[in-house]
Parts: C-alpha cells; sequence; structure tokens
C-alpha cells in the first residue's frame, strides 16, 4: 500500500534524491537495511524508501526494528509489525532489554550513548546476516544541526553527522537520505500521510541534552530565523586555518592547551582585560 502523492511527497522525495546523489548512497541492486524505531522520522523514511525513485538505481529495502524494552506491553511492536506487513516491506523485528540496560545504576550519566552504539552494533549484525551493504537512518537536518551543537558544547569536538559515512574498511555504508530535509517538513509528512506513528517511551527522550540544543535554537531562531539554516550551511564552509592549528595547513596534534589549563584559568593572557 502507498499514500496520497502530494506536493509535500515530491518535495520530499527531490530532496531526499538530491542527497543520494550527491553522496552516492545507493547502487544498482543494494539491499539496504532501514532502522525502523516507528517514530515519526523512520516511518517517513520507510514510505520514501519504498516508493518508485526518479533519478537513483533501484535497490530493496529491509526494514529492522530493535524494540529497547520500555514497553513491557509490547503493544507499539504489534503496531510496527502489523504496519510493516501491510506495506509488504520485508522486514526483521527482534525484543531486546536494550534501553533498560542502557539506564543501568552503573550507567546513570550516558544512556543515549550506550544505547545508541549496542543498538547501532546490532543493526550491523543484521544487516550481515541479512546480506545488506547498506544501514538507513531515519536522521534529517535538524539531527545534523542539533548533533554538530552537542559535539561543540558537550564533548569538546567540532564535528557532527554525516550523511553517509564508511565503516568497516568499506564492507558497509551508513547513510542518511533525510539529511537535506527540515525535521517540521518530515513531522508534518507524517500527520499528512496518517502514519501510525509510535511515541518515544524512553525516560531521557524528555531530558536529554539534545532536548536542551533544540531549545536554544528555538530560542535563538526567535531573534535570528535563520540560525539553523547557517549553522546548516557552515558544514560546509569549514575553514581549518582560522581554528586553532599553530601554521596554515597543519593539523592540531601537538597543542598543549588542556581543559585543566582552562580550569586553572593559566591559559597565557587570561587576565588581560583587567590591566
Ligand atoms: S533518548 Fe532513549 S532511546 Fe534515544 S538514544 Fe537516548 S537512551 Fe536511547
Amino acid at each position: 500500500m502507498t499514500g496520497k502523492r502530494t506536493r509535500l511527497f515530491y518535495h520530499l522525495k527531490k530532496w531526499l534524491e538530491i542527497a543520494a546523489l550527491d553522496y552516492g548512497m545507493f547502487r544498482e541492486g543494494d539491499r539496504v537495511l532501514l532502522g525502523v524505531s516507528g517514530g515519526a522520522d523512520s516511518l517517513v523514511l520507510l514510505d520514501l524508501l519504498t516508493t518508485p525513485m526518479v533519478h537513483l538505481p533501484r535497490f530493496t529495502v529491509v526494514a529492522a526494528h530493535i524494540d529497547l524494552g520500555f514497553d513491557p506491553s509490547y503493544g507499539d511492536y504489534e503496531t510496527l509489525k502489523a504496519h510493516l506487513e501491510e506495506r509488504g516491506v520485508e522486514h526483521f523485528m527482534e525484543k531486546t532489554d536494550i534501553g533498560i540496560y542502557a539506564h543501568g545504576p552503573e550507567n546513570r550519566k550516558k544512556p543515549c550513548f550506550l544505547c545508541s552504539k549496542l543498538r547501532r552494533k546490532r543493526l550491523f549484525e543484521i544487516a550481515a546476516e541479512r546480506g545488506c551493504t547498506r544501514v538507513a537512518l531515519a536522521h534529517h537536518r535538524d539531527d545534523i544541526i542539533e548533533t554538530l551543537l552537542l559535539n561543540l558544547f558537550f564533548s569538546r569536538e567540532l564535528s557532527g553527522m554525516a550523511p553517509c559515512l564508511s565503516f568497516f574498511g568499506g564492507e558497509f555504508l551508513l547513510v542518511r537520505p533525510l539529511a537535506y530535509i527540515r525535521e517540521v517538513l518530515v513531522k508534518k509528512y507524517a500527520r499528512e500521510q496518517g502514519l501510525p506513528v509510535i511515541g518515544n517511551r524512553c525516560p531521557s527522550s524528555v531530558t536529554s541534552k539534545r532536548l536542551f540544543v533544540k531549545r536554544l535554537l528555538d530560542d535563538l531562531e526567535k531573534e535570528n530565523k535563520d540560525v539553523r539554516d547557517n549553522v546548516f550551511l557552515a558544514l560546509q564552509h569549514v575553514k581549518p586555518e582560522y581554528l586553532l592549528g599553530r601554521k596554515v595547513g597543519e593539523g592540531l596534534e601537538g597543542l598543549r592547551i588542556r581543559k585543566r589549563d582552562i580550569r586553572k584559568r593559566n591559559l597565557p593572557g587570561k587576565n588581560r582585560s583587567n590591566g
């Protein structure tokens, strides 16, 4: 069963195909394992990837759902199962306790890190078992922007979320076909098509740092509506020579300023503003 062909449908398809072409995400005959959580983003990507493409080669989508164990009744699991069967998509579903384990007493500080890592690992295993060489995730443009800021604010590094990333020496390609698409349009499309979106039952989903960054961006956009666009475009205009390299064209290795120096306030010139 396929949904209605609306203006929004064609708009999203166009930008999905542009991103896929820009990054060479798919090849003829590929088997693509698509991680489907059951949230709006992954259901929209499933919908878009399983409708005919105009400019992309033909590939097969295999949907994979890893239940994280937050819903003991498995009602959401059954809802998703029914949807995948109705769409006639090849699929694989698995019940795990990854989400519960990631929130265990020994891991209170970083549940998202462990949860994502375990889920990603399992997805690659399933991809290998099912003969898939591509693993597709439903991260959109807003996810990419937020990840850049999260890494900057909390992980002390300038890095983001690549639309296409090679793993295990090129054995697998991780692709994000929604990379150019705004979250608001993804959510709008999910509503327009009446997709059976499953809510996120994870306790960290309402307290995460990602939510903090999202709200910060919302606040900034009250002053300047282009803030998100500018951050996204900045990812294409990186000027390493204006970062902390010692000489033009040289890497950052060997710099000796560490977090403890900043904490101790013994950076050169630290007190200059007083005198
Ligand atoms: S919000 Fe919850 S489900 Fe999402 S990555 Fe974090 S721990 Fe996992």
